[in-house]
């Protein structure tokens, strides 16, 4: 389908056609499993500080309905296309169905670098992208959620905006609000914290001790600042980390607290030091227990795949793998992959907790969502891991394997309408 279009896209067909193999799904299902439901493409008009008015596109793309309301993220990024929400919105579906949840996959977003903001600026976008997607979102339709480049603040504007036009309030329309008004505790951690737990259970696997284990983690943003501190905690060592300004290496352990607090002065990673300052191309391939990129797709080529130097590759990113990379990796039994839809599954799982509490108006203690959101984690890791030694294939092909074939199961039972 000429819509979608781009590498991302290519990659999640990609990875979706593989699976189809394996599960013997026949060509005339396939296009019914992967296409997306709806697109919607906005244009968000906003006055610039300076007074021009400027125009930027928003979508949201809604994979499929089958097992209740879409749920994805938002993203603002300055590059952020058609294709590339798709595909986010299509291994949302497969990431929710593996974790039991009864969501399709959605993702949204605006094409527009938030950095270059002002705060007013930013709510304007915000709250315009939220208004025009107002007849295409619900809380039993499509439930927003942050991702890369959007936060609680923006959430609270997505949540305030539909909530305006419902003249009431409307919580559940969105989730990773702030606990102000009527997010979860827990959930803006969630991801990092889930990834750090699938970490342990990774190395129990593999027989290495968490105490001392060396951490890399590219990205130091909600998800990657999250993860190095549940990885410190759980006693590892951070040896190098980056965001998109600076990047840090000390094989004796950076120090995590100091470098939350430089972020959270600052914003950004950079000018946290001059001495440790190290080279963002070669950070993925220092030696390494647990290396986890948490920034963007695409970061590991068939090429970079060969050189990694870690036991365990956490992604916490979304999609940052390429396929060529997956068949290096094949050939690499000694590292531990711990796929995207599974590791970073913690931050739609407590999304749903949110949505939950929300719809009830009925609010848990932060001790039952990591309890609840670690049983979860458990579950999901131990089917992972059963189907693929049952299998014989990679861990991202079981889980992908699992994702795919429950939301084939309901589309099944449910028939084709008319
Ligand atoms: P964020 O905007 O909070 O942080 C992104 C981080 O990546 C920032 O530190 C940024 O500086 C850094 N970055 C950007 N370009 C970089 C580069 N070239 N090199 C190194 N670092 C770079 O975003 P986030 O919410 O932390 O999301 C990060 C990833 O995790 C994305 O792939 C997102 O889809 C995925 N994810 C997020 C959530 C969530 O709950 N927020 C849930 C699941 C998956």
């Amino acid at each position: 389908m000429p819509l979608y279009e781009g590498p991302v896209f290519a990659m999640a067909r990609t990875q979706f056609q593989a699976i189809a193999d394996h599960l013997n799904i026949a060509a005339d299902e396939r296009d019914r499993l992967l296409y997306p439901k709806r697109a919607v493409a906005v244009a968000c008009p906003i006055h610039r500080d300076d007074g021009r008015t400027e125009v930027f596109h928003g979508y949201r793309v809604q994979h499929h309905l089958t097992l209740g309301p879409t749920k994805g993220g938002t993203r603002y990024a300055p590059t952020l296309e058609l294709g590339e929400v798709a595909a986010l919105a299509i291994w949302m579906s497969w990431k929710c169905a593996l974790a039991g949840l009864p969501y399709g996959g959605a993702k949204g977003g605006v094409a527009v670098d938030p950095r270059a903001l002002s705060l007013r600026e930013l709510e304007a976008v915000s709250r315009r992208y939220m208004q025009e997607m107002i007849p295409f979102v619900g809380p039993y339709t499509d439930v927003m959620a942050p991702d890369m480049g959007t936060n609680e603040q923006v959430m609270a504007w997505f949540m305030d905006t539909y909530s305006m036009y419902q003249g009431k309030t409307v919580t559940e329309i969105v989730t990773g609000k702030p606990v102000a008004c009527g997010g979860t505790v827990g959930r803006r951690e969630a991801t990092g914290r889930g990834v750090a737990h699938l970490v342990g259970r990774a190395l129990d696997r593999i027989g290495l001790p968490p105490a001392g284990a060396r951490a890399i983690v590219q990205g130091f943003g909600n998800v990657g600042s999250v993860t190095a501190e549940a990885l410190a905690e759980r006693g590892m060592k951070l040896v190098g980390v980056s965001d998109h300004t600076a990047c840090y290496a000390d094989p004796r352990g950076l120090d995590v607290a100091a470098l939350l607090r430089h972020v959270g002065r600052h914003g950004v990673l950079a000018g946290f030091s001059t001495e440790l300052a190290a080279d963002p191309d070669t950070l993925l391939t220092l030696p390494c227990e647990v290396l986890v990129p948490a920034a963007m797709e695409r970061v590991i080529d068939a090429d970079l795949a060969g050189r990694l130097r870690c036991r365990v590759l956490a992604e916490a990113a979304n999609g940052p793998t390429m396929p060529e990379a997956d068949a290096v990796l094949a050939g690499r039994e000694e590292i531990f992959v711990l796929p995207d839809i599974l590791c970073n599954v913690g931050g739609v799982v407590v999304s749903y907790f949110e949505w939950v509490q929300d719809l009830q108006q009925f609010f848990w203690d932060e001790a039952e969502v990591a309890n609840r959101l670690n049983h979860v984690l458990d579950r999901a890791f131990a089917e992972v891991m059963a189907r693929a030694s049952q299998d014989g294939i990679a861990h991202r092909s079981a889980a992908l394997a699992i994702g795919v074939e429950r939301v084939r199961a309901a589309k099944q039972v449910r028939g084709l309408f008319p």
